[in-house]
């Protein structure tokens, strides 16, 4: 059967402004069936790092924590703290990054709670029995929440392709021991034929587990913990996974571990995907680069499969903007993370959701 996601493009006008459209998508999606009086209401969004641009702007945020105060509900910002050195790694300097980026009370309406606590350590395990793991580690308020709203910035991602309700889901709401499980088979190696020695990876490595030996950079695989941060950091693409194995099983990790935040969460689960600043890496790294498509506009569903198909569609509808990364793959109707990243097939993380029964692949996008 097919999902119904709803769609607003980012046309507007006087009678109607882009935040009015986004409370009409929300309540034509049905928003208001996933929130009873009382409810505390997770918004799980990314804050986005220090430096990065690319994150939902406040104040559409702030609309839709308006939506659910106007149904008695009590919704609160959150998002669990990250596993390599930056601006989100711990509860104070997450909360300081998120003020920072203009996520502030006076701004969204709504007080911010770090899922995972202090230091990621907040966690609840969550048993599911599935093919990589049989119980997953899930930010303690999270799984605490009556209803979970997942509020994504839809763009490219270096490891899945493309990050959207998935990616939001089954990364952003594990805790450190969760996240460092997913990202447990990705183990990268240096090209030491294209390693110039400029040591740019070793101040990015959370671990020091990157050293320079002879002009070339190492990799201490004990110390490695897999979050592929030097891989993208690298201007000389000398960091390299082994892509075939190491993809598929870190994107079916990243499902199983959405599977196990969303039974916690049975109908109390809704779905938005912001598709604009349409970046071709994650909001975790310090900046962004300029957008490889125009902005498309927002979806929302019941269905977070649905949605992250919808979405991928959208972009790749689209033709690459001038200027961008994007050198292969510019056509309207070509595969434009593909193109950003050619040995990641982010289709797995649809189809492996799809299989266990997450949601469907198969949608209506209904244009309000
Ligand atoms: S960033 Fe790349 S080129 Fe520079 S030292 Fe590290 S692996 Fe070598
Ligand atoms: S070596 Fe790379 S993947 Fe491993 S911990 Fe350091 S930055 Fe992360």
């Amino acid at each position: 059967m097919k999902s119904s996601v709803y769609f607003m493009d980012l046309t507007a006008s006087p009678k109607e402004n882009l935040l009015q459209k986004l409370g009409r998508l929300c309540e034509t999606a049905g928003i208001s069936k996933f929130i009873q009086k009382k409810d505390l209401v997770a918004l799980k969004l990314h804050f986005g790092e220090l430096g990065n641009t690319a994150f939902i702007r406040p104040v559409f945020i702030r609309k839709i924590v308006q939506m659910i105060k106007e149904k008695n509900a009590s919704p609160f910002l959150t998002d669990a703290n990250t596993v390599y050195a930056g601006t989100r790694s711990d509860a104070p300097s997450h909360l300081t990054t998120a003020i920072c980026n203009g996520f502030d009370y006076s701004v969204v309406d709504a007080p911010i709670v770090i899922a995972d606590g202090l230091r990621g350590r907040s966690e609840t395990p969550i048993i599911i029995n599935q093919k990589r793991f049989k119980e997953v580690y899930i930010g303690s308020e999270i799984v605490e929440a009556d209803a979970l709203i997942s509020i994504a910035h839809f763009k490219g991602h270096e490891l899945s392709g493309f990050g959207g309700a998935i990616k939001n889901i089954g990364m952003g709401c594990a805790s450190r021991r969760g996240k460092f499980a997913q990202h447990s088979n990705v183990s990268p190696k240096v090209v030491k034929k294209k390693c110039i020695g400029c040591g740019d990876c070793i101040s990015h490595c959370s671990q020091e587990a990157i050293s320079l030996l002879d002009g070339k950079a190492g990799i201490d695989v004990k110390k490695c913990i897999g979050c592929g941060e030097c891989i993208l950091i690298c201007q000389n693409n000398s960091i390299q996974i082994e892509w075939n194995q190491s993809v598929p099983i870190f994107l079916e990790m990243m499902v199983e571990y959405t599977m196990g935040v969303l039974s916690s969460k049975k109908n109390k689960a809704f779905f938005i995907n912001f598709i604009t600043n349409i970046s071709p890496a994650c909001d975790c790294y310090g900046y962004n680069d300029a957008p490889i498509v125009r902005d498309i506009g927002i979806v929302a569903s019941a269905d977070p499969i649905a949605i992250d198909q919808a979405s991928v569609d959208l972009v790749n509808n689209e033709t690459a903007l001038p200027g961008s990364c994007l050198k292969t793959s510019i056509g309207a109707g070509e595969d434009k993370f593909r193109g950003v990243y050619p040995n990641v097939d982010w289709k797995i993380q649809l189809e492996y959701a799809e299989s266990l029964g997450i949601g469907s692949r198969s949608y209506e996008l209904i244009k309000i």
